[in-house]
């Protein structure tokens, strides 16, 4: 490349606009088939356990849920809980489940020291929270 168009080249790089996103000071563009957060709904979820068997990355603990949730689909009062520091985003849990109880977001912000796992969104999918 000769120096003409060598500086040609440089000046527009450095007058154009950048290529990269400023993220976070700009929003990420996401895909439709995008991955994300994800949890059991417990007016859907018998408790079964298959997700927490099935999950290659044993992002499932099943816990048991507060005494006062009404869940009449399920006996055994466990529920998945998805570590998402744990998960790999395969969704296996989400096709497995024969009840179709996961609610799948496109929320992928889940950095940062709280709300790391599933637990709380799980509980506020049944009236007053199972509190
Ligand atoms: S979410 Fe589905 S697979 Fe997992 S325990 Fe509940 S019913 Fe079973
Ligand atoms: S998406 Fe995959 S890795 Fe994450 S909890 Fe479900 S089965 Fe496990």
């Amino acid at each position: 490349m000769g120096k003409p168009s060598l500086i040609k080249e440089v000046l527009k790089w450095f007058i154009g606009r950048p290529v990269t996103i400023q993220y976070p000071y700009e929003g990420t563009s996401i895909e439709d088939r995008f991955r994300g957060r994800h949890f059991a709904d417990l007016n859907k979820c018998t408790g079964c356990s298959l997700c927490a068997i099935e999950c290659p990355a044993d992002a499932i603990n099943m816990e048991k849920l507060p005494e006062k949730a009404s869940v009449p689909k399920n006996p055994r009062r466990i529920y998945p809980v998805v570590s998402y520091s744990k998960c790999v985003y395969c969704y296996r849990c989400v096709t497995i489940c024969p009840f179709d109880a996961y609610v799948t977001t496109n929320d992928y912000k889940l950095a940062g020291p709280a709300r790391l796992y599933s637990r709380d969104y799980s509980l506020q999918s049944i009236r007053g929270g199972g509190q």
